[in-house]
């Protein structure tokens, strides 16, 4: 019977999966990987540690299922996307720690740049200038390190996201590739060519031969040398963390949509073989490719769980982030309380990095029932906010939204959700998305599945729900969001 793993490397911890032919998981295990932060807005990782824990991870996982890497038909990875990591190829050795995708030390050149160069960036990437992305932090690394850039250009030095790192020290330094989906979130990556683009390059100063060779997400790009695992497992899926988790959720064809509630909210529609130009100011993004290129648009709200743990640790009005659902129920509204977790400014499709969260509508009878109530429906609203981005920009209304991620075992949150939305929500039987999506990239390429019409055959449901509330109180209340909104940007 052939087995799957799934290598899950996420920005607080690696975790490793085994899947069975059925697209069932078997045993789980994580380490975790510790940031850094050495100056304010800094956020950096050890690339050693970022491997060890992924392999011991991968070897604990197979002990705990029972199995041997010989079981195994493939690997697929997924991973934290953006974080950046140069090394030396002949050594092995990173020349500077990994910059993580939170890392705001290029914000102040971005800046600059989206002045000077910013429609030109988007028209070629999709993406809208900041930080967040590969391009800049590589860029600081060939102009901070000493002796970096001149290795760089003589060919000595290699650039990978975390996928590109782990496939390389898996494939002891054999192999340096990305696929699309992770190629996508560098700003150095043409969207609509599907290549390397020299305009950029050049734009940010990166030499060519740093860069790995561009693969689709499902195909077998090597093996693992037998030592790490055991046996020369194949290498057959990649994909970076949100794309594997709309590919998780079988959203294979265009219009089907997933949002991950963890301490933010990522929410992607597929939208087929063309490449989108939102005029929402959402991410346009490739999805991850079996065959022919597919793309996304992408949005993402900054605090969602994260408000809830304020009002946990921050607050103390709960103990758990759990708690929070009976709280809510407790009371039948937020009796006109709105809150707006604006705390590092408004996400898509907003993008004001100077808005700051606000509490209104108090009275002498809110309670912090209304207030914990409040902050759930935040969540919610923040999400219609991006879906009614994602469907002006398609000309098309979502039948459903798949959902994923740890909030989303909040009962409360997810019925408001469908009602605020006015569509259906959908929560899988198995919420771990972002690897199960790596672990079908690599059972199709490794032929254990024939093709997605048997992958979707054995997802499955957990529960549906359906709108129930008035699509007048939806307006009403949907207009206090707005009333809210405004006075948090004013
Ligand atoms: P991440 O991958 O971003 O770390 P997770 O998917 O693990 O996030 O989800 C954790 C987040 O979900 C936390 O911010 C937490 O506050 C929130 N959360 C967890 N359980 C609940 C719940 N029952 N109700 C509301 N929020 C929850």
């Amino acid at each position: 019977m052939p087995f799957l793993i799934a290598l899950d490397e996420g920005t607080t911890s690696a975790r490793a999966i085994i899947y069975n032919e059925r697209g069932e998981a078997l045993a789980v295990d994580s380490a975790p990987v510790e940031s850094h932060y050495p100056h304010s807005g800094w956020v950096e990782q050890d690339p050693e540690q970022i491997w060890q824990a992924q392999i011991e991870s991968a070897r604990r996982a197979l002990a705990k299922a029972g199995i041997t890497a010989k079981d195994l038909a493939g690997a697929g990875i997924t991973n934290q996307r953006e974080t950046t990591i140069v090394w030396d190829r002949h050594s092995g050795k990173a020349v500077a720690p990994a910059i993580v995708w939170q890392c705001r030390r290029t914000a102040a050149w971005c800046q600059e740049l989206a002045k000077s160069h910013g429609e030109e960036i988007t028209e070629r990437t999709g993406l809208i200038v900041d930080a967040y992305f590969s391009a800049s932090k590589i860029r600081w690394i060939l102009e901070n390190v000493p002796g970096v850039r001149e290795r760089a250009e003589a060919g000595d030095l290699l650039f990978g996201n975390v996928d590109t790192w782990l496939i390389w020290k898996l494939t002891g330094g054999a192999v340096h590739v990305t696929d699309v989906s992770n190629a996508s979130r560098t700003m150095l990556y043409n969207i609509e060519t599907g290549a390397w683009d020299d305009t950029l390059l050049k734009i940010f100063d990166v030499p060519r031969a740093m860069l790995p060779k561009i693969v689709r997400s499902s195909e077998i790009v090597g093996s693992c040398v037998s030592g790490h695992l055991g046996a020369a497992v194949p290498i057959a899926g990649i994909a970076g963390d949100q794309q594997a988790a709309l590919f998780g959720q079988a959203c294979f064809r265009p219009g089907l949509s997933k949002n991950t509630y963890g301490t933010g909210c990522f929410a992607l529609m597929h939208t087929g073989a063309h490449r989108p130009v939102s005029k929402n100011r959402l991410l346009a993004t490739r999805a991850a490719q079996v065959s022919d290129p597919q793309f996304a648009v992408e949005g993402a709200i900054f605090v969602a769980g994260a408000a809830v743990q304020w009002l946990r640790d921050k607050l103390g009005i709960i103990q758990t982030a759990g708690e929070s659902e009976a709280l809510a129920e407790s009371v039948p509204n937020t009796n006109g309380v709105y809150m707006v977790p604006a705390f590092v400014g408004l996400g898509a499709p907003h993008w004001d990095s100077e808005a700051r969260g606000v509490l209104t509508g108090l009275t002498g009878a809110t309670t912090r029932a209304h207030i914990a109530r409040a902050t759930l429906e935040s969540i919610a609203y923040q999400t219609r906010e991006l879906i009614s981005a994602m469907e002006a920009d398609s000309g098309e209304a979502l039948a459903e939204l798949r959902v994923d991620g740890g909030a989303t075992c909040n009962n409360f949150l997810m019925q408001f959700q469908a009602d605020i939305l006015g569509r259906r929500i959908v929560r899988p039987a198995d919420i771990e998305t972002t690897a199960l999506g790596a672990a079908y990239l690599a059972g199709l390429a490794t032929g254990v599945w024939s093709g997605s019409e048997e992958v979707e055959h054995f997802w499955r449901i957990d529960r549906a729900f359906e709108p129930k509330m008035s699509a007048d109180q939806r307006e009403s209340l949907w207009h206090g969001w707005q009333t809210a909104i405004r006075k948090c940007r004013a």
